[in-house]
């Protein structure tokens, strides 16, 4: 007799779970990221001990089809890609269909959700399985409630960090989509502290001035610059505003923030000799390219990508920032002549 058996789904959802759902600011990231994907222009986000206890994210998008609402906590269901074509031209955020199985195997999970033209529905689900579904009431959208996150996997509980740590990084997942969406209104409030609130006017300076205040952002500088393949914006905080870790370079690529090692040396390699050693920049690269040059399926969380003409891009950003910020301190200071 063999030894080999299959896992339940729910054994399975959990030990994936482990890979897209490390912590509170995973969920935050997933929830906004389905938000966003469902053309929301405002997301709400309510947080009770770092979301470790409660978070709602509340969003005016396209909402769920009745018929849809279940599947979707199904693993690999997705609306977002239907066959291999599109893997390569993905345009959406999402399109792994693994955030809400895997959150709703370690949570207890609210669903409100209405369309348009349907009727708006309620589903509850504990440790992934529906316990409840009924008939409600309510405006266009979604709002998705996850309570006790990680109660059944108490290794994952133990490795959580203390509410502020767990809130800094919810708040770092928070700034980097207003960043990378300044037409989207985003608010979001602990315990009744507001952690972020941006205008969706659209503007990335807003976005900049709600995280980090008009005082810091004065004098910001914008970059352009363009080849066959990439298009580049950049938003310089003036180089006398500087931190003491890399993580205030947020790099957004059609859209998506990510984490890359070159691409962050380029930014730092066109400011050149004008940072302190052991100092960074406050900065915000925007690239928009062709789908197919970049993979975001290397990582489950989508964190790292791979492009497929990484040192074009570094050369353009390293350039644009350097001439940028060469003309910007060749601009003689004018003396009134006495
Ligand atoms: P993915 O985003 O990779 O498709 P998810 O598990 O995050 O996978 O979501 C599964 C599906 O549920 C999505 O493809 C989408 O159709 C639907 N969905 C999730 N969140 C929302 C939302 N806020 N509004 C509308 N539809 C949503
Ligand atoms: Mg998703």
């Amino acid at each position: 007799m063999g030894i080999i058996r299959e896992l339940s789904d729910s054994l399975a959802n959990r030990i994936a779970a482990g890979e897209v759902v490390e912590r509170p600011a995973s969920v935050v990231k997933e929830l906004v990221e389905n938000a966003l994907d469902a053309g929301a222009t405002q997301i709400d986000v309510e947080l009770e001990e770092a979301g470790m206890k409660r978070m709602t994210i509340r969003d005016n998008g396209h909402g769920f089809y009745p018929e849809d609402a279940e599947l979707a906590f199904v693993r690999h269901a997705t609306s977002k890609i239907k066959d291999e074509h599109d893997l390569f031209r993905i345009k959406t955020l999402g399109f792994r269909g693994e955030a809400l199985a895997s959150i709703a195997s370690v949570s207890k999970v609210t669903l409100k959700t209405k369309r348009e033209d349907q009727e708006g529905i309620q589903l509850t689900l504990d440790c992934g399985r529906l316990t409840d579904r009924s008939a409600i009431a309510m405006n266009r959208g979604t709002e998705l409630t996850v309570e006790q996150l990680f109660f059944n996997t108490p290794a994952r509980l133990k490795y959580l960090k203390t509410t502020h740590t767990e809130l800094a990084a919810i708040t770092d997942i928070l700034n980097r989509v207003a960043f990378a969406h300044p037409d989207v209104k985003l608010y979001a409030v602990h315990e009744g502290k507001v952690l972020i609130q941006t205008n969706g006017s659209g503007d990335v300076r807003q976005a900049l001035a709600s995280v980090y205040g008009h005082q810091t952002i004065q004098g910001t500088l914008v970059a352009t610059g363009a080849t066959a393949d990439y298009q580049l914006t950049c938003h310089l905080v003036k180089p006398e505003v500087t931190r003491a870790s890399k993580n205030y370079i947020t790099l957004i690529l059609n859209g998506r923030s990510v984490k890359n090692f070159a691409l962050t040396q380029a930014v730092l390699n066109g400011y050149h000799t004008l940072l302190p050693i052991g100092r960074f920049p406050i900065v915000v690269i925007e690239v928009t390219m062709d789908p197919l040059l970049i993979d975001v399926n290397v990582h489950p969380a989508k964190r790292e990508v791979r492009l497929s003409k990484e040192a074009e891009l570094c050369q353009l950003i390293q350039e644009t920032i350097r001439l940028t910020l060469s003309r910007q301190t060749l601009i003689p200071k004018v003396t009134p002549p006495k």
